[in-house]
């Protein structure tokens, strides 16, 4: 029988539990065994126990569930090729060839240069003697197939990544209870929300919540920003506003890069417009609780795909992610999504934010 390893890796997102329930059941559902590898890279170079079977019981319930229960970790070992050789070894052991991460861009590039080297760590196992040529034989093609879990937003060629609404509802959540306070006592209200390089949840949280002003990084405001915010805030206020909401991404500059903090923001308000203002930093709450339906349902209709792509590659097929784009589920080249994303935290650093804009609208 064939054996699907599944693995979550980088920071941790709702719906992650989710694909890993999709690709155990629809694993043994296609006639394979199903693995779980725990604890994302970390697992793969320790092998033994960290790398388990899953039944379809195992995962029962795990739809509704935030965070990874199969846990996820950052692993320095897995970005040296020592570290991927010990990797190779626990997967020839274990019998299996194919792998569905759930991660970020960082997981997914670990991912496609771990495929890449594949068939020459195999080789260097039966060189220096760890495994013998039978052993590795059947296993010469390593299948990748990255399902793409961040709260941010943050990948190219997808619309969507697994975990950004279940985010972007918390974040709407936590605003409406800020809002009812604010307006009690007329205050303004900074909140600052993840997101290094991608605006995303900022931007989509303000337009949800009708928040007075924002700042993202592909998009920044000149070294002017505070004029161009009083003024905002100020025709707000005298419009008859009686709460002011500004909402700030985690990774905000103007557009010579200084950063736009929260505190920056706060004391702005404060002085030039007289608002009593307070600071909000919503933190790993983002992150947190269960996922919303949208996230169950791309998690699981992704998870589905991701063992289909398992089972229908070719040695020549580039390593895929499952992307969903225009509502459709479908498949993208892994390598190609990822230098996409780097293009725009590139295009950001390069100060060229028409550019980093015009990329994030083509996604
Ligand atoms: P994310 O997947 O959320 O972007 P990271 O960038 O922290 O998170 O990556 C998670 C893990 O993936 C790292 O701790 C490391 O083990 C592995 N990884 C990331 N980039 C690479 C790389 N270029 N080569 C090998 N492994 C990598």
């Amino acid at each position: 029988k064939r054996r699907i390893a599944v693995m979550t890796s980088g920071g941790d997102a709702p719906g992650m539990n989710g694909a890993v329930r999709a690709v155990v059941r629809m694993s043994i559902a296609r006639g394979c065994e199903s693995y779980a590898i725990l604890e994302g890279y970390d697992g793969l170079v320790q092998g033994g126990d960290m790398i388990r079977e899953m039944k379809w019981e195992d995962v029962r319930d795990w739809l509704s569930k935030g965070g990874t229960l199969i846990g996820t970790a950052r692993c320095a070992e897995f970005r040296e090729r020592p570290g991927r050789l010990k990797a190779a070894h626990n997967l020839i052991l274990k019998g299996i060839d194919a792998i569905v991460i759930c991660g970020g861009d960082g997981s997914l590039t670990g991912a496609d240069t771990f495929r890449k080297e594949w068939p020459g760590l195999l080789d260097e196992l039966v060189k220096t003697g760890v495994c013998k040529n039978e052993q590795v034989e059947p296993y010469r093609h390593l299948n990748i197939v990255g399902l793409v879990g961040s709260i941010d937003n943050d990948m190219s060629s997808t619309d969507a990544t697994i975990g950004c609404y279940s985010s972007l509802t918390r974040i709407c959540q936590a605003v409406d209870f800020i809002d009812a306070t604010a307006f009690s006592h007329q205050r303004a209200f900074v909140i600052e929300v993840m997101g290094r390089h991608c605006g995303w949840l900022a931007l989509m949280a303000g337009v949800s919540t009708g928040a007075d002003f924002i700042y993202i990084p592909e998009s920044p405001p000149g070294t002017d920003w505070q004029d161009q915010m009083c003024k905002v805030i100020g025709k707000h206020r005298e419009m008859g506003k009686r709460k002011t909401i500004v909402i700030v991404a985690e990774g905000a500059h103007d557009t010579e890069l200084n950063k736009i903090s929260p505190s920056a923001v706060k004391d702005v308000l404060s002085i030039r417009l007289k608002l009593d203002t307070r600071v909000t930093t919503l933190g790993h709450v983002q992150r947190g609780g269960a996922a919303c339906a949208y996230d169950r349902m791309l998690s699981t209709l992704q998870g589905v795909e991701a063992v289909d792509a398992v089972l229908t590659a070719t040695p020549d097929t580039p390593s895929p992610i499952i992307s969903i784009v225009e509502n459709k589920i479908s498949r993208k080249p892994l390598l190609e999504a990822v230098r996409l994303t780097q293009e725009v935290t590139d295009a950001i650093e390069a100060k060229d934010f028409d550019k980093a804009m015009g990329l994030r609208d083509n996604e």
